[in-house]
């Protein structure tokens, strides 16, 4: 296959990085990261400007005030963001939940919502997680009960990126529990400023923050249900396809982290020492191996097909790769490696502790590692692993 990209493409990819490069929004990206969590980092000030140049819609239909960007297009613009640090986050879950109210919202709520997240006056979350019911997200309990033109909500989600910030979250809750697992489940895209709503911080290793929210008889309009009712997991499998085709963020990080880590032993002339030379060596070996996956991913993607076992490799692969680099670099590094930003002495303003310190994390969210491998063994190679 041919990945190289055509000239409109590469347009797109200067386009990108000159936004990147701009002196203003440089400084916006140095106060975001003295706040320590670049994962779940997010300001308002970057988004409205991007949301200026149309980029906060830029794959949702074109109807609905998107650009129609296809998979590839967008995989320039995730690498792009991601190789420079700004924060993705909030993009992809608008990239996302744009596109889910889009396709399955009411037209009340395609008015409400869709051009003032356009706007960038708005940020999304994703509340599917439970206490119970991770890995195994049909086995959700947060209760949805109708009620005339309402449904009243009760129950828990945790490990909620940007909940503590997101106006609006897309809800997995049960709305008939009679049915088999998988049938009885709805989706909202629920107020999070309603009354009876609960945010609470969840800190994580490398200090970022995640969220728990807890709903207590939570009122919801009808017109706030995405797709028809008990119908939600048909939607919830297309969204978290979305999800995990935005991967190659992921690769991209860990790109602009060798490329600064090669600087850095260049600048003080470990560069000549064989063993190090063979620690970077793998490391682009292994970056290129996810760019191809992410790339493979992204052509099937564009092709329309609905690549579930490529979407689970590219995955793996490249949150198992910022593990072994994160890693592979501490050794080169020594302790020097493990300091943080702001520290004195703290080597690449940190981000080698907090490669390291994040790199489990991604191999947790969207799902799990372990997860991944099961949907390769199941779909990929016809075996009948659980998971
Ligand atoms: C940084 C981060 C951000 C997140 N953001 C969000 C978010 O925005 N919204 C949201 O809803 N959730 C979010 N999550 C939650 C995430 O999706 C879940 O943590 C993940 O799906 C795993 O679920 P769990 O934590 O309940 O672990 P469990 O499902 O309890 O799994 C525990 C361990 O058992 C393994 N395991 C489980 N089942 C199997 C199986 N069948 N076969 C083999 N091994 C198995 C898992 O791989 C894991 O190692 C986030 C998580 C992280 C770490």
């Amino acid at each position: 296959m041919d990945f190289e990209l055509d000239e409109r493409q590469k347009e797109l990819r200067r386009e990108f990085e000159e936004f990147c490069l701009d002196e203003d929004n440089r400084r916006i990206l140095a106060e975001l990261a003295d706040e320590g969590d670049y994962y779940n980092a997010h300001s308002w000030e970057l988004f409205k400007k991007m949301a200026e140049r149309g980029w906060i819609s830029l794959n949702w239909p074109v109807e609905y005030g998107g650009r129609g960007y296809t998979p590839e297009e967008m995989t320039v613009f995730h690498e792009t963001m991601a190789y420079h640090r700004m924060p993705i986050i909030a993009l992809i879950l608008s990239s996302l939940v744009g596109n889910v109210v889009a396709y399955f919202g009411s037209d009340a709520l395609k008015a409400e919502i869709l051009p003032r997240a356009s706007a960038g006056e708005l940020l999304f979350c994703l509340l599917y997680t439970e206490p119970d019911a991770g890995s195994d997200l049909a086995a959700l309990t947060t209760r949805a009960e109708e009620d005339g033109d309402y449904y009243v909500v009760n129950g828990t989600k945790i490990y909620t990126s940007l909940g503590h910030l997101a106006n609006y979250g897309l809800l997995a809750a049960r709305t008939n529990p009679e049915a088999p697992k998988r049938q009885g489940i709805s989706l909202f895209l629920l107020p999070l400023d309603s009354e009876g709503v609960t945010v609470s911080p969840i800190y994580t290793m490398g200090d970022g923050r995640v969220n728990e929210e807890v709903f207590t008889d939570v009122r919801v309009h009808r017109d706030y249900m995405i797709g028809e009712k008990d119908s939600g997991w048909f939607v919830l499998t297309m969204a978290l396809g979305l999800e995990r085709g935005s991967i190659a963020g992921v690769a991209a990080q860990g790109r602009a982290f060798l490329d600064g880590l090669i600087d850095l032993l260049r600048e003080t002339g470990m560069t000549s020492d064989p063993v190090v030379c063979q620690s970077l060596a793998e490391m682009e070996t292994v970056l290129e191996v996810s760019d191809l996956l992410n790339w493979n991913l992204t052509t099937l993607l564009g092709k329309g097909d609905v690549p579930i076992t490529e979407a689970a490799m590219a995955k793996l692969y490249s949150s198992e790769s910022m593990r072994r680099m994160g890693s592979e670099a501490l050794n080169m590094l020594g302790f020097a490696g493990l300091l943080r930003r702001g520290s004195p002495g703290a080597l690449l303003e940190g981000l080698s502790e907090y490669q390291y310190q994040m790199a489990p994390m991604i191999s947790i969210g969207a799902g799990s590692t372990e997860i991944m491998q099961g949907i390769i063994a199941r779909t990929g190679l016809g075996l009948a692993a659980k998971g």
